[in-house]
């Protein structure tokens, strides 16, 4: 059974367990005052209640519906899994979303797109991406939402915080600078075709060794990043504070004494909580000798997340970076409440949290898997004066097929529809 029809079933497993609690309470009083007033509302044909009101809470977030509350933060799970994606687990991304209309991603691992598509939020309000290391599973998505944000009238620059590293071909501005070459026929391919002032990338690379420094202070958000340590120099974690909340997000780290010490009684602690070493020694066939280090020294494996936890006691523990499923939960809770009883939620894609200062709700996001990319909300730029890089040569210009009859009525047809009058140019070649 796919996710998606496991949440469905989940859902009409909980409404139908509604449903009965209220019919079940009616029946057994005899009294028509414990019925819900939307089941109240009508008979059915056998005489019995039944329900065609909406329910009123129906415990499940669908994107795009519900108002941001001025003090509220809602962080959604964007990319949870382990560095290889799976159809139910995107890797690494966290999406923040705050009551003053700011929104960050935390990391854009390989998939996350998809999922960061789906909370229905027109791209070019996403322009802020931070990146705790440089690792595939934390930032393989970054030129996707660079291009696709692009493409979706993003008309500045995408920003992007990273670290620093050892060496600077190590860090994040050359990282940057190799993007733009990597994907160098697609920038000339949008340049002076679409509207491309978000071909730009604004880079703002820190020190990786800063500790609890300040990187981002705009408009009442603070974000301080500490080191972590994580395969090589360069891995770094954050703290977001706006508002009396506080977000952190550890992106990958072994346990360290910067985490412990900044990121005490915080509202959401998101760390990583790896899968242990059996996990990968029964599942990916990993030898001991390579899983006891992958699980516990170049990442936190649950039984050191949960000694974590209970040393800083968060209002809420928040696990991630793991396959969540059936047989590994299991052992990962085993692990973790050897040494943390404190509130807990193990993390996987689409996962919804609302945090406020009176209370964190938890739930998971229904998806809309046809969903479509949010148009923006701003008026678009044709613009096309613009010389490009790319050019079109007189030799692919000579295959041009041009199917002048076909397109005077199909052109003709839309500007009638729209009322303009783009005109057909002599050639197809666009
Ligand atoms: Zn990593
Ligand atoms: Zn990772």
């Amino acid at each position: 059974m796919s996710p998606k029809e496991n949440r469905s079933k989940a859902a009409w497993l909980s409404f139908a367990l509604v449903l009965a609690v209220g019919i079940g309470i009616g029946s057994y009083f005899r009294s028509e005052t414990l019925v819900p007033a939307a089941v109240a509302a009508s008979q059915g044909a056998a005489g019995r209640p039944s329900p065609v009101k909406a329910l009123a809470d129906r415990d499940v977030y669908y994107p795009g519906t519900e108002d941001l509350a001025p003090d509220e933060m809602r962080v959604t799970a964007c990319g949870t899994g382990m560095p290889s994606v799976r159809p139910k687990q995107a890797a690494a991304c966290w999406l923040v979303e705050l009551g003053n209309g700011d929104k960050f991603l935390f990391d854009i691992g390989a998939q996350s797109m998809s999922r960061i598509s789906a909370m229905k939020i027109p791209y070019d309000y996403l322009d802020k991406v931070f990146i705790g290391h440089l690792h595939l599973d934390h930032m393989a998505d970054l030129p996707s939402l660079w291009i696709s944000g692009l493409k979706a009238n993003r008309t500045y620059p995408l920003r992007v915080w990273g670290p620093s590293s050892t060496d600077p071909e190590l860090g994040t501005k050359a990282s940057m600078e190799y993007m733009r070459k990597m994907y160098a026929w697609e920038v000339a391919s949008v340049t002076g075709k679409l509207d491309d002032r978000g071909i730009q990338v604004e880079v703002n690379e820190f020190d990786y060794k800063a500790v609890n420094k300040v990187i981002y202070k705009e408009n009442g958000v603070t974000i301080r990043s500490i080191p972590a340590i994580h395969a090589i120099d360069g891995a770094t974690s954050f703290i977001l504070e706006w508002n009396g909340l506080k977000f952190a997000y550890s992106s990958d780290t072994s346990p360290n004494n910067w985490w412990i010490e900044h990121t005490k009684g915080v509202d959401i602690s998101v760390h990583e909580s790896f899968a242990p070493p059996q996990v990968l020694i029964d599942k990916q066939k990993f030898p001991v000798q390579l899983a006891l280090p992958l699980s516990t020294l170049a990442h936190t494996s649950p039984a050191q997340f949960g000694k974590i936890m209970a040393e800083t006691k968060p209002r809420l523990a928040v696990g991630y970076h793991f396959y969540n499923d059936h047989d590994t939960l299991p052992a990962q809770l085993e692990d973790i409440r050897r040494t943390y009883e404190g509130p807990l939620a193990m993390a996987t894609d689409y996962m919804v949290f609302n945090v406020t200062k009176d209370d964190i709700r938890v739930r998971m996001a229904a998806i809309d898997e046809d969903i479509w990319p949010m148009p923006s909300t701003r008026p678009r730029q044709v613009d096309r004066s613009r010389k490009g890089a790319g050019v079109m040569s007189e030799f692919t210009k000579s295959g041009d097929y041009f199917m002048k009859d076909v397109l005077t009525d199909l052109w003709d047809e839309v500007n009638r529809e729209n009322g303009t009058d783009v005109k057909l140019p002599a050639g197809s070649v666009w």
